[in-house]
């Protein structure tokens, strides 16, 4: 089981940074307001992600490290309605199989945290009484250290956690109600804290894209039906290359979507120079069983069961909203 384990690790562990996506995804599934992530040498030494949410009970730790072991599907319709943003089961088990995990948990009902480690291969999954609040630490050590081909495709460690760092801020850009903490060797690079008010995701806005693009970006908000539009765009006269900000998420989840894409583009017509790009942070929200997100984990696609409806509604949304910023 161990070798599929690794096969498996071949598709969802691409590098350091689709490590922290599986954890942190895991963290915000578990419905943690807090999450920490700290990483040594871009993450090829050390990836912690440490959560308060709710916590593995003691007798499904060595389930958790187990392949397609999934407490997220319990039938048929909820892969449908799927909201979780794991639901494959095999994140941890792939992971396990190419590092050294430990992980350390405790629910609110347990007295007492306990801890379980799994290191590639051999799998020998150990369970042992730990000290932990609620919540849920994993601890990834030595990633590839089993697999030397694949460590030797690891960048420096620079790349390596320039990649965690983006993805950091495409996940806080998503959870707003989150508080964030990143740092690298033992260095803060991020701290963020929850933020409720307009003013304070506004200012989250400001630290994630730079202060340039918050002091060019206007709020729009729009709906059709029950699928809604909102978040910051910037109008075309004040896109240039320094505002690299280009982030879209549907139902919350980060996104690179071809139609999203097109229907934005297209919303800026030729009001954009060749070497213009759009920038814009922009949330699309619509009933989870009117798209489907069971695809690979490692693309950041969907498919829109009315996929001519929303692109067209995107297009108008936005170019409304442009219109109206026009000087
Ligand atoms: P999936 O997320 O697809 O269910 P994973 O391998 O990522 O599969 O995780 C396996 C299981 O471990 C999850 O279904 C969940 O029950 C549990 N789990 C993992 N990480 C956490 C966490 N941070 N907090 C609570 N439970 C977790
Ligand atoms: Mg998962």
């Amino acid at each position: 089981p161990q070798l599929a384990n690794q096969i498996a690790a071949g598709e969802v562990v691409e590098r350091p940074a689709s490590v922290v996506k599986e954890l942190v995804e895991n963290s915000l599934d578990a419905g943690a307001g807090h999450i920490e992530i700290d990483i040594e040498k871009g993450g090829s030494k050390l990836i912690r992600v440490r959560d308060n949410g709710s916590g593995i009970a003691e007798q499904e730790l060595v389930l958790a490290l187990s392949r397609h072991a999934t407490s997220k599907i319990t039938d048929l319709d909820d892969l449908e309605a799927i909201n979780s943003l794991g639901f494959r089961g095999e994140a941890l088990a792939s992971i396990s199989s190419v590092s050294r995990l430990t992980l350390t948990s405790k629910t609110a009902e347990q007295s007492a945290a306990w801890q379980a480690s799994a290191a590639g291969r051999e799998m020998q999954v150990d369970v042992r009484p730990a000290a932990h609040p609620v919540g849920t630490s994993i601890e990834v050590l030595d990633l590839f250290f089993n697999t030397p081909a694949r460590r030797k495709f690891m960048r420096t460690d620079k790349t390596e956690f320039g990649h965690i760092d983006e993805l950091v801020k495409r996940l806080a850009l998503s959870r707003y109600d989150v508080s964030w903490q990143l740092t690298h060797n033992g260095q803060s690079v991020r701290r963020l804290k929850a933020a409720v008010t307009d003013e304070q995701r506004q200012k989250r806005v400001a630290m994630l894209c730079g202060r340039a693009f918050a002091g060019q970006a206007a709020f729009i908000e729009n709906r059709y039906g029950d699928v809604r539009i909102w978040g910051w765009i910037v109008q075309p006269q004040a896109c240039s290359a320094q505002l690299q900000c280009q982030y879209s998420y549907v139902n919350g989840r980060m996104m690179r979507d071809k139609l999203l894409n097109h229907a934005i583009r297209q919303a800026y017509g030729d009001s954009l120079g060749p070497e213009q790009q759009p920038a814009f942070v922009l949330y699309l929200e619509l009933d989870p069983r009117q798209v489907d997100v069971n695809v690979h984990p490692a693309k950041h696609e969907v498919r829109f069961h009315q996929a001519r409806l929303i692109h067209d509604f995107v297009v108008s949304a936005l170019a409304d909203a442009l219109a109206q910023l026009r000087p």
